[in-house]
């Protein structure tokens, strides 16, 4: 492939499900380069058939392991599988999983599977560039399915999974906190709880305290629908099955109940939203370094308020009024 290849040229072969051209404007989307932009507005525009599925859980959860199992239990059903991996302890993007119980390139290497690490954190120290172009390219590019997986702990991690339209919080049994979900503060994002390592004694434990926490906080978020709560088990290769088809079924049920395009519509929303804010926080940062001499001179004069001296910033970077 041509390194000068035209953006358009580009899409119509990620278009094509072509992988390499997949690859490239995966790295055009991560650069957050101009020249990027067209090309995936153009691929936006053809994206929206895939399933986004995030799957989040504290570190150590068993994450990535369930997502290999997921993966082969996706292809069985002979769709496409795309992942997104941005948890930098997953095996996905450099950890270690299993022992070799399952190896991970056989996984990744199947023609029907599209697995792209992203970089954790941009330059600026938020979520990094392209995070969800990246779903759009795999879903522009045929993938049935795209897999988010990112360590359920920061906010940024947590409006990733909300851009899902079904969310998997994982728990595992033995971490210490009873259920890591609970202290993540990303209890009532799930809409499929999985208990993984449901081969250790633990788990039973585990599934009970979710479920009674479950009943508890879930009427208090005004949800109407049971979430389930699988017990999985990759070790064992158990319940995984199962798991994928709650998944499905949570999609089944919000197209069938009209919530569907609801949940789509509030994530383009989200997803302005910060994409905006993005471009806010760059401007800031690219800009203020001019103009901050004469601002630290009248604070420490005294003559401003640190209040005073941020409105002033940024009414003299133009981001903001001086009210
Ligand atoms: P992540 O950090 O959430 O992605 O977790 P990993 O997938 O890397 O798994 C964390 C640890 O749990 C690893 O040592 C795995 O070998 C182990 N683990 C993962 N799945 C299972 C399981 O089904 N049973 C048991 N007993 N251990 C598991």
């Amino acid at each position: 492939m041509h390194a000068g290849i035209s953006s358009l040229e580009l899409v119509a072969r990620v278009r094509g499900g072509e992988r390499r051209a997949i690859a490239r404007m995966l790295s055009r989307a991560e650069s957050g380069s101009a020249e990027a932009r067209e090309a995936l507005d153009l691929l936006y525009r053809g994206a929206g058939r895939a399933h986004v599925v995030g799957i989040t859980g504290v570190p150590g959860s068993g994450k990535s392991t369930l997502v290999a199992k997921l993966i082969a239990a996706v292809l069985d059903t002979g769709r496409k599988i795309g992942v997104v991996a941005i948890d930098p302890s997953s095996p996905f993007s450099g950890g270690s999983i299993l022992g070799d119980r399952i190896r991970m390139s056989e996984v990744t290497s199947h023609p029907s599977v599209f697995v792209r690490s992203m970089a954790t954190r941009g330059a600026l120290g938020g979520l990094a560039h392209g995070t969800f172009e990246a779903v759009d390219v795999l879903d522009a590019a045929g993938y049935d399915m795209v897999f988010i997986e990112t360590v359920g702990v920061g906010q940024d991690e947590v409006d990733v999974v909300r851009a899902a339209h079904t969310t998997v919080v994982v728990s595992a049994p033995g971490l210490g906190d009873d259920v890591q979900a609970i202290k993540a503060g990303i209890l009532e994002i799930a809409d499929v709880h999985a208990v993984s390592k449901a081969d250790k004694p633990e788990a039973d434990q585990t599934v009970t305290e979710l479920k009674s926490m479950l009943a508890l906080a879930l009427p208090r978020a005004g949800l109407k629908r049971a979430v389930p709560v699988i017990r999985t088990s990759a070790a064992r290769g158990e319940g995984i099955v199962e798991l994928l088809t709650a998944i499905d079924a949570h999609r089944e049920h919000l197209i069938a109940s009209g919530q569907y395009e609801k949940r789509r519509q509030s994530i383009r929303e989200r997803r302005m939203l910060k994409a905006a804010e993005q471009v806010l926080h760059e401007a800031f940062e690219r800009n203020r370094q001019g103009c901050m001499a004469d601002l630290v001179a009248e604070l420490a004069a005294g003559t401003l308020s640190p209040q005073g001296a941020a409105r002033r910033l940024l009414a003299q970077i133009g981001i903001a009024g001086t009210r």
